[in-house]
C-alpha cells in the first residue's frame, strides 16, 4: 500500500478511519451485515430458547440485534471525505487542510491544542503523530494495521 492509499485510510490525527464501526467498507459493518444474514429469522427462537432452556441471555436479543443492525447500516465514508460522525467538535479535519498537511505532525504547530478533542483523543493524537514523525507514516500504518481499534 503506498502513501496515498494509506492516507485515506489514516485521518490527519492518526486514527484508522476503515476500523470505525462507523465506516461504511470497515470489518465490523462487513461482519455485522454477514451475522444478520447468519441469524435469519433468530427472533422467533430466542423466544423460544428463553422457555426451553431457561435461558434469561435470549431476552436481550432484541437488544443485541438491534445493535446489529447499527453496525450494518455504517455509511461514513471517512475523515478524507466527511466530517467524522463521532467526534463532532473535531477541528482537525478542516485545519489540516488549511495549514496543507496530510497529518498533523507535518505541521508546525504540532503538538497544538486547538484540535477541539477531549483529554482521551489528544493525548491519542499526539501519540499517534508523534509515532508517524518518529518512524514515517508507511512504518506508522504497518505497525497499526492488524490492531485493534478499540
Ligand atoms: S470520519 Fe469519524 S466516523 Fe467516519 S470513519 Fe473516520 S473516525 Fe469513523
Ligand atoms: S494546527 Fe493543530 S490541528 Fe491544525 S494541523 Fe496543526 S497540529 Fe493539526
Amino acid at each position: 500500500m503506498d502513501y496515498e492509499q494509506i492516507k485515506n485510510r489514516l485521518s490527519p490525527c492518526g486514527l484508522d478511519c476503515s476500523k470505525c464501526y462507523a465506516f461504511d467498507g470497515g470489518d465490523i459493518k462487513k461482519h455485522s451485515e454477514q451475522l444478520k444474514v447468519a441469524l435469519g429469522n433468530f427472533d422467533v427462537y430466542a423466544e423460544r430458547f428463553t422457555e426451553l432452556l431457561h435461558g434469561d441471555i435470549f431476552r436481550k436479543y432484541p437488544d443485541f440485534k438491534a445493535m446489529l443492525a447499527h453496525f450494518a447500516s455504517a455509511e461514513c465514508q471517512g475523515c478524507r471525505k466527511e466530517h467524522c460522525k463521532l467526534f463532532r467538535d473535531c477541528k482537525v479535519r478542516d485545519c489540516h487542510e488549511e495549514k496543507g498537511v496530510d497529518f498533523c505532525f507535518q505541521c508546525h504547530e504540532f503538538p497544538c491544542k486547538h484540535t477541539g478533542f477531549d483529554e482521551h483523543l489528544q493525548q491519542r493524537s499526539v501519540h499517534n503523530n508523534k509515532r508517524m514523525k518518529a518512524i514515517g507514516v508507511e512504518g506508522y500504518y504497518h505497525e497499526v494495521r492488524d490492531k485493534q481499534r478499540y
